[in-house]
């Protein structure tokens, strides 16, 4: 059953199918993140334009010269925060809602920032529209969100100078922070965790994120 409630073929199924099955040979292994990103419909949070290019492992136009993720980014991210069900997540990256949907999916309780409200608007109409309660604000997710904090987890969906250290310091003991750091153009992905008190990073390499614009981001 996919995210409208329809059993059966979809006109998407097919191509859905070959995007679980290069995920799982890029090396995306979690049967409940696989499940979650067949539940969820990707076809619904791009742009009619591109709706043919859904599935595809690449990152698409969404307005506001901002982009939803491609799938393999998302499922990697995802997997490296090793959330448990009833985890409180914070993402950083709106956009099109499709990774809060994905975290939702999950059981996480979603919490999720996005500086362009045109963006977040739609978001939050697809949130609606599938009943994921989903908690957003518009304005600088640098900041983190310090109401709800701490967070198992926090995901940050655009590429920054260095960890913003309001994101560090919302992190619950033993929670991770995921974030790509480098430059402008080529980032390498951050796991951050929380240990003891102390602060461990490991990294993956090669990954091309938008900016993250805002106080402890890029100007
Ligand atoms: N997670 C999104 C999805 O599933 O569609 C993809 C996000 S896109 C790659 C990155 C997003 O981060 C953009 O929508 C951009 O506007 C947003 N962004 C950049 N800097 C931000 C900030 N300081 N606070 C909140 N959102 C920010």
């Amino acid at each position: 059953m996919n995210m409208n409630g329809r059993r059966g073929l979809g006109r998407f199924d097919h191509e859905k199918e070959e995007m679980i099955d290069l995920l799982t040979r890029r090396g995306i292994v979690d049967e409940g993140l696989l499940g979650a990103m067949r539940r969820v419909d990707r076809h619904e949070f791009v742009q009619d334009a591109f709706v043919n290019r859904s599935y595809e492992d690449s990152a698409l136009p969404i307005g506001c010269a901002q982009t939803i993720s491609q799938p393999y980014t998302v499922a990697f991210m995802t997997q490296a925060l090793g959330l448990r069900t009833g985890a409180r997540v914070l993402e950083i990256g709106t956009g099109s809602g499709y990774q809060a949907a994905i975290l939702a999916e999950l059981g996480a309780r979603v919490f999720t920032i996005e500086r362009h409200m045109q963006l977040l608007m739609a978001a939050r109409e697809r949130f609606e529209k599938y009943s994921y309660n989903i908690a957003s604000k518009c304005g600088d997710g640098t900041l983190g969100w310090s109401e709800f904090a701490p967070y198992d987890g926090i995901i940050v969906t655009a590429g920054a100078p260095e960890p913003p250290r309001a994101l560090v310091d919302q992190l619950a003991e033993g929670g991770t922070l995921v974030i790509p750091i480098g430059g402008m153009d080529i980032q390498d992905l951050h796991i951050i965790t929380r240990t003891g008190g102390a602060i461990r990073t490991a990294q993956a390499t090669g990954f091309k994120f938008v900016p993250l614009i805002g106080k402890s981001g890029w100007k």
